[in-house]
C-alpha cells in the first residue's frame, strides 16, 4: 500500500466511514513492514478514538493484528491454559499475585503483558525493576518454561502481534488509548495468541480507567467477551473500581514488594478481594473447582502453605532474574528520598483521584512521557489512606519515594490535588458486575 492510498484512509476514517474490508489486514501489514509512518498511524487511531469502529471493522482488525506475528502452540501443555488481563489501572499488580497462584493450582498461565500504558502502570515495567529478570523471551523458551513451571510472564517477542506491540508504544504516547476498538484490539489479539482455553478480564471502571463511563466499561466487557467467544477461547469479565488506586502502592519497584507482601499473606485487603475475585474466575474456567467457595480455599491455600511465593521465586530465577530480591525485597531499587505526606486537616478521605496519582509517578520518573523514555523503577507513592476512611490532621497518608528533594516536592503537590478530606461520601462497590457469554450479574 502506497502512501498515497493512506491518508485517504485515515480521511475515510476521520469523516465517521468504515474502511472497505481487507483495508485494515492492509494498513496492518503495511505498519508492520515499516511502510506507514507513525505520525500516519497516530493520525488513524485518534480518527478512530473519535469515530470508533463497526464490528465488522473490529473483527478485522482484531484478525489483521492476530495475524501480523506468530501465535503460541500450546497443545503440548497437558493443564488448562487460562490467562487474565486487565484493562489498565493504577496500582493494580493482581497478575504477579495470579501468575504464580494459579499455576499452584494446577494452571498453565502463559501471561504476556504490557508496559505502562498512559497513566497506567504496565506488568512488564515492574518485572524489570528485579535486576536480571528477562520478559524477552522467545516463544519457544516461553513454551518450554510453561511446560516446566506452569508459568511464565513475558512481553510481546518480536514475533508475537507485533502490531499490538508497536501500536501501543505510540498511543501511550499519543493520547489514543481510550478507545473501545483499540483497547479491545489490542488486548484480545495479544490474548487469542496465547492459545488459551479462558481468559478473565479485570474491566477497570471510574474515573482512572481509560473509559470512565460504566456503561462503556460494560460495553467493553461484551465487546471482549463476544470478541474472545467467537474464537473459542472461554471469556468472563469483572467490572472492579478504578476511581481509588488498588492496594497502596503505586509505582513499579514499590509495586513488587506489595506483591511478595500478598504472596506472604500480607498483602492490602482490596488487593487481595480482586485478586481472589479474579483468580476464582480463572479456576473455575480452567475447569479445576466448580464452585466458587473452593475456589477461593485453594486459591488461599496457595498463600498460606508459601508455594505462590516460592514459585513465583523459581519464576523470576527461570527468566534471569536475582530471587534474592524476591527473599529480601529491600534489595529492589529503593529511592532515595523518601518523605511521609500527612494529612492536611480532619475529615473523611472522600477520594484518591487514580489519574492524578498515576501521571504523579510519570512525574517522578517512573513511566514513560515519550517512547525512549527509560524508567526509574524506585520512585512513586504509597498511599495507605483509603477513601471512607476517617482521618485527622497530621496523620500519615502516604509516603512518597523520589530520586530527589525537588521530586518529593512535585510528589506531595500530586497528594494535594489527588487526596480530597471532606464529608462521608458512599464509596463505590470494589467489584460491581460480572460479565459473561450470557449476560451480565451485578455483584451484591
Ligand atoms: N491494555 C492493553 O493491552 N491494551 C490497551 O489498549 C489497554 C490496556
Amino acid at each position: 500500500m502506497g502512501s498515497i492510498v493512506v491518508p485517504r484512509l485515515i480521511e475515510r476514517k476521520r469523516d465517521g466511514h468504515p474502511l472497505n474490508p481487507g483495508e485494515w489486514h492492509q494498513l496492518i501489514q503495511a505498519y508492520v513492514a515499516g511502510d506507514v509512518p507513525d505520525y500516519q498511524m497516530s493520525a488513524m487511531a485518534m480518527a478512530v478514538v473519535f469515530q470508533g469502529l463497526e464490528p465488522d471493522e473490529l473483527n478485522e482488525l482484531v484478525e489483521a493484528m492476530l495475524c501480523s506475528g506468530d501465535r503460541l502452540d500450546l497443545s503440548g501443555i497437558a493443564r488448562p491454559r487460562v490467562d487474565k488481563h486487565s484493562i489498565g489501572g493504577v496500582g493494580d499488580k493482581t497478575s504477579l499475585l495470579l501468575a504464580p497462584m494459579l499455576a499452584c493450582c494446577g494452571v498453565a498461565v502463559p501471561m504476556i503483558s504490557g508496559r505502562g500504558l498512559g497513566h497506567t502502570g504496565g506488568t512488564l515495567d515492574k518485572l524489570e525493576s528485579i535486576a536480571g529478570f528477562r520478559t524477552r523471551l522467545s516463544l519457544k523458551e516461553a513454551t518450554a518454561q510453561l511446560g516446566t513451571l506452569g508459568v511464565v510472564m513475558l512481553g510481546q517477542a518480536p514475533e508475537l502481534v507485533p502490531a499490538d506491540r508497536m501500536l501501543y508504544a505510540l498511543r501511550d504516547v499519543t493520547g489514543t488509548v481510550a478507545s473501545l476498538p483499540l483497547i479491545s484490539s489490542s488486548i484480545m489479539s495479544k490474548k487469542l495468541a496465547e492459545d488459551l482455553n479462558g481468559l478473565v478480564l479485570d474491566i477497570k471502571t471510574g474515573s482512572g480507567a481509560f473509559l470512565t463511563d460504566p456503561v462503556q466499561s460494560l460495553e467493553l466487557a461484551r465487546t471482549m467477551i463476544g470478541i474472545g467467544e467467537a474464537r473459542g477461547c472461554r471469556t468472563v469479565g469483572l467490572l472492579t473500581a478504578m476511581d481509588r488506586p488498588l492496594g497502596y502502592a503505586c509505582g513499579n519497584a514499590l509495586e513488587v514488594v506489595e506483591s511478595i507482601a500478598g504472596l506472604r499473606g500480607a498483602g492490602p485487603a482490596d488487593l487481595m478481594e480482586v485478586t481472589l475475585a479474579l483468580g476464582i474466575e480463572m479456576l473455575l474456567l480452567a475447569g479445576q473447582e466448580t464452585d466458587r467457595a473452593s475456589a477461593r480455599g485453594r486459591l488461599e491455600e496457595t498463600i498460606a502453605n508459601g508455594a505462590a511465593l516460592a514459585l513465583f521465586t523459581t519464576m523470576v530465577e527461570a527468566q534471569g532474574g536475582d530471587p534474592r530480591m524476591i527473599v529480601e525485597p529491600e534489595r529492589l531499587p529503593r529511592a532515595p528520598v523518601v518523605v511521609e505526606y500527612l494529612a492536611p486537616g480532619d475529615g473523611a478521605i472522600r477520594q484518591i483521584e487514580p489519574r492524578t496519582i498515576g501521571y504523579g509517578v510519570i512525574d517522578l520518573g517512573g513511566g514513560r512521557r515519550v517512547t525512549t523514555d527509560t524508567i526509574d523503577p524506585a520512585v512513586g507513592f504509597v498511599i495507605t489512606a483509603k477513601p471512607g476512611q476517617q482521618v485527622r490532621t497530621g496523620e500519615t497518608l502516604a509516603t512518597i519515594h523520589a530520586r530527589t528533594e525537588a521530586g518529593a516536592l512535585a510528589g506531595r503537590q500530586v497528594l494535594d490535588h489527588a487526596i480530597v478530606i471532606g464529608a462521608q461520601a458512599p464509596v463505590p462497590p470494589l467489584i460491581s458486575h460480572r460479565v459473561d457469554r450470557d449476560g451480565v450479574t451485578r455483584i451484591p
